[in-house]
């Protein structure tokens, strides 16, 4: 428990109204979007500014206080829970878009920014920045950089790395650090932007962030293209790509999620179907209007139940929004359910989905699959109850086994989740050991005394709640 002078020190420090001490208050930062783990802080501190948060991290490094910090809680890999106590340093107050600067195509941000809010003010301008976690709503532009966050869109325009220009950080010991600047070019030293871009809270806090913008497309066209057959959907992707035409996005569902697809789609194809494909191409109107001709060419040859292209925009928004609720649909449709977001090469997709519908079959538990296919990045969730053992034992086995599956087609651990609490058993089988004692060392080096979001990625985690 944090000692009473150290809360204090807090108050001094961020003032009294931003420190939560409260049972009620303590609760609502004890866990994140995933349901397996939850762990109450000590006290949650929200600074103003880049000052107090050095200030909070003096003291913490000072007295050995563990440190988690938090932005909107949306990440789903156990990644903002204090697992070990102490305080959650969250950046919700610090939410100023400091500037949209269209000629040098960048702008700067405080990180407790809410992405849709940064969007909105983008658009304004013509400005986009390309990476979407579904989560737009709610998560913040520091908890974006801190997971390198991905999406729908990074077939066409990559993940967050490839657009953070630069950083403040601030150190475990309270030092201030910046990185990087804001021009696109810059090979000023080692790149520790890339470093801290996806390091999960581990190795400082990031205080403000530049990043790199483009023009907003001009135009865009969604297909719709429904499969009777879950393997022919993936083989598709692989064609598409094949072809030489690059569309925005690629985003694959299964049939967990059709309800959200009636009154879209005839009854009659539905009850056939077993996967959807939506495909948005992008860029100058002439170039969308010929590749969306391409690619509904392509996915007609692929025997498909149906192929539409939306009249207009709002129409094609309402398929957007169908495949976005799929994270939330599957959240309620079990107790518990167990998510993951293994990334395979794209030629190996179709194997990869029979594989894994086939393990969950041989375990009898329940698996749904969505994802971001143009990227081979697929998010098989098995719905389970964590209260039935036994159920839940064989639903952990199953999710073991696809990771397996994944990772021996050639694929990674994580495309995007990042591996917080949720994936650590599985680092030693998904990455060269020389690497993870490089990174542990650089932990060690940062962060001595290991305050920083202690217990993530490099600990074995605790059973789960
Ligand atoms: C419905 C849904 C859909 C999603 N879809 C996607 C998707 O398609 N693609 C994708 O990539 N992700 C997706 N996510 C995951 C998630 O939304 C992102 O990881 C999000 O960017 C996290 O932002 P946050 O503000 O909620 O961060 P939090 O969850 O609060 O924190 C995430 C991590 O970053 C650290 N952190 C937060 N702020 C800072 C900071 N200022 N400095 C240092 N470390 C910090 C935390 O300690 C934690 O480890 C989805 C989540 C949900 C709930």
């Amino acid at each position: 428990m944090i000692e009473s002078k150290h809360i204090d020190r807090l108050r001094q420090i961020a003032g009294k109204e931003n420190i939560l001490t409260s049972k009620e208050e303590l609760v609502a930062y004890s866990y994140d979007a995933t349901n397996l783990w939850s762990h109450t802080p000590d006290v949650v501190v929200l600074p103003a500014d880049t000052e107090q948060i050095s200030e909070i991290l003096k003291l913490a490094n000072d007295n050995q206080i563990p440190v988690t910090p938090r932005g909107s809680g949306t990440n789903v890999s156990g990644g903002s829970i204090p697992i070990k106590g102490g305080i959650v340093l969250c950046t919700t107050r610090m939410t100023r878009i400091l500037e949209i600067n269209k000629t040098n195509l960048n702008a700067t941000v405080e990180p407790g920014v809410i992405l849709q809010d940064f969007n909105n003010a983008l658009a304004k301008e013509g400005l986009f920045f390309p990476p979407d976690p579904q989560s737009s709503a709610g998560c913040t532009m520091g908890g974006v950089v801190a997971e390198n966050s991905g999406g729908p869109s990074c077939l066409k325009y990559g993940v967050t790395k490839q657009y953070v220009l630069g950083l403040e950080v601030v150190l475990a010991d309270g030092k201030i650090m910046k990185i990087g600047g804001l021009t696109p070019k810059n090979r000023t030293g080692y790149e520790l932007i890339m470093l801290f871009t996806g390091s999960e809270g581990t190795l400082g806090i990031i205080s403000k962030i530049t990043l790199r913008l483009l023009p907003a497309p001009k135009a865009n066209k969604t297909i719709v293209a429904v499969f009777g057959d879950v393997a022919i959907a993936g083989e598709t992707v692989s064609e598409i790509i094949d072809s030489g035409v690059l569309p925005s996005k690629i985003e694959f569902v299964d049939n967990w999620t059709f309800e959200k697809f009636q009154g879209l789609l005839p009854p009659e194809i539905l009850a056939n179907a077993q996967a959807i494909l939506l495909i948005e191409a992008d860029g100058l109107p002439e170039i969308v209007e010929t590749e969306a001709r391409q690619i509904v060419d392509i996915c007609k040859r692929s025997s498909t139940l149906e192929v539409r292209v939306p009249q207009d925009g709002e129409e094609a928004q309402k398929y957007w929004q169908a495949r976005t609720a799929h994270f939330s649909d599957i959240s309620s449709a079990a107790y518990t359910i167990v998510n993951e977001d293994v990334c395979v090469p794209r030629d190996r997709i179709a194997e990869f989905i029979r594989i894994s519908r086939e393990q969950a079959r041989q375990n009898d538990v329940p698996l749904s699959i969505a994802g971001h296919a143009g990227d081979g990045n697929f998010h098989p969730v098995v719905l389970t109850d964590s209260r039935d053992r036994e159920h839940f034992q064989r639903a952990l086995k199953c999710v073991d086994e696809i990771i397996e599956t994944a990772l021996s087609l050639g694929g990674v651990l994580s495309g995007e989740h990042g591996i917080g609490l949720e994936k650590q058993r599985f680092l030693k089988k998904a990455m060269d050991p020389v690497a993870i004692d490089t990174m542990k060392k650089i932990k060690d080096v940062l962060d001595p005394n290991h305050i920083l979001n202690p217990g993530k990625i490099w600990e074995e985690a605790p059973d789960e709640e």
